[in-house]
């Protein structure tokens, strides 16, 4: 049962914030500078965020070589250059924001493994290059004269390096952001799984000690991305589980650094702190990864482990300490879903596998959103 004050002095807000990741908690921050007089309470069901923001691989990218190869099958070129244009655009604000040093941002660059049977997307390098020329006024991607010293396997022929590429720490990100939320007064309460919402009433109902509560908000924003249909069914959403896996410290140093790329950007891995960071390999099992429910998936993880023992070091794979999964939204557009779903109800979801990268930015088109209501 609420006590007086509770009821009194909890319950109702100027915006609620459903979900307290990357694109809630920067929804909440980009609001409350907006309108400093307002009240914004963010609602996080876990006691951390609970979905990808801090289970990502901190990959701070916008597409390698044969990913936007890819892309270009499907999508007509001035959307793919877009989606590029996007991306890197979101990694320079949040850069510029926060301060590389508070992201943990390194500037080591992005790197893509080039099997002999991919050799033929090398041939398209130029032309890629001089269609995002737009964007970065210098070519991307070039091909590395010499990369026998980084330890491959056979399978590798080629690695293309990608200068503008960076990585960073996915805790430090979170943390930045709880802090700013802090400092602007936003009140972040987790534990708080939001059941169900009444939008004509703008009421967040949340479940405590099977008590039903009912938050009343003046604007209601839905930043749950895969979670959403939950909350708001008949949404163009489908969940995509992720594997990141962690070894043990090397006894040798790695002899290279990097966000690198494998299978058109399906596999990745990188260096931290002496260890492989290596994830991914969702393509291996799209049908089972459709799930919003955490796991590891036996296929991936084998699929995953061959690369390691194949391809990142043949000679002396170490072990695997740890591992954990995190779930991403897609749909059939790449583009993230900004929209309202009623007059006070607005959602920023549906990040796909950039969110690092466009997350900050995609906060900041709900924002505008919801100023307009
Ligand atoms: C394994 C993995 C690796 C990735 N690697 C990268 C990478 O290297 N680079 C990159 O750019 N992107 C990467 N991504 C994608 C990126 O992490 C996501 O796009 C981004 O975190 C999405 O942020 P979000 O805030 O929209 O969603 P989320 O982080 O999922 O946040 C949604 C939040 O809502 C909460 N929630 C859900 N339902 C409710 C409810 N009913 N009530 C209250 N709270 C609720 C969840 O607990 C969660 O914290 C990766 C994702 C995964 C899973």
């Amino acid at each position: 049962m609420l006590s007086f004050w509770e009821k009194k002095n909890f319950l109702k807000h100027d915006l609620i914030v459903i979900g307290g990741g990357i694109v809630g908690l920067s929804t909440a921050i980009q609001y409350k500078e907006l309108f400093p007089d307002q009240s914004v309470l963010v609602l996080e069901r876990g006691l951390f965020p609970s979905g990808a923001s801090s289970k990502n691989a901190g990959f701070a990218c916008f597409g390698s070589l044969t990913e936007i190869l890819d892309d270009l099958e499907v999508l007509p070129k001035e959307e793919v250059v877009a989606l590029v244009k996007r991306r890197y655009e979101g990694l320079l604000a949040i850069r510029k924001r926060f301060g590389d040093a508070d992201l943990g941002f390194q500037a080591h660059g992005g790197f893509e493994l080039i099997t002999h049977q991919e050799a033929p997307a090398l041939e398209r390098l130029d032309e890629i290059n001089h269609l995002l020329f737009p964007i970065f006024e210098q070519p991307v991607f070039s091909v590395l004269p010499e990369h026998k010293n980084f330890g491959f396997g056979p399978k590798v022929r080629s690695v293309v390096h990608n200068a503008f590429e960076g990585e960073l720490d996915s805790g430090k990100f979170i943390n930045i952001l709880w802090q700013q939320s802090n400092q602007n007064g936003v009140k972040i309460l987790t534990g708080a799984k939001a059941t169900k919402i009444i939008p004509d009433e703008r009421i967040v109902e949340v479940e405590d000690f099977n008590e039903k509560i009912h938050f009343k908000a003046t604007k209601i924003a839905v930043c749950t991305n895969a979670f959403a249909p939950s909350l708001l069914p008949e949404l163009d959403i489908r969940p995509g589980r992720g594997l990141v896996m962690v070894t043990a410290p090397l006894s040798h140093e790695i002899p290279w650094k990097g966000a690198f790329h494998y299978d058109k950007g399906y596999v990745y891995f990188r260096n931290i702190d002496n260890r492989l960071l290596l994830g991914g390999g969702r393509n291996k099992d799209f049908e089972g990864e459709e799930t919003t429910d955490f796991g590891i998936n036996p296929t991936i993880r084998e699929y995953l482990l061959g690369i390691m023992n194949e391809v990142i070091f043949p000679k002396n794979a170490p072990k695997i300490e740890m591992e954990w999964s995190g779930i991403m939204a897609f749909g059939a557009d790449k583009r993230p879903l900004v929209q309202k779903s009623h007059p006070n109800v607005a959602m920023a979801i549906r990040l796909g596998g950039m969110g690092v990268a466009i997350g900050w930015q995609t906060a900041s088109e709900l924002v505008n959103l919801l100023r307009e209501t």
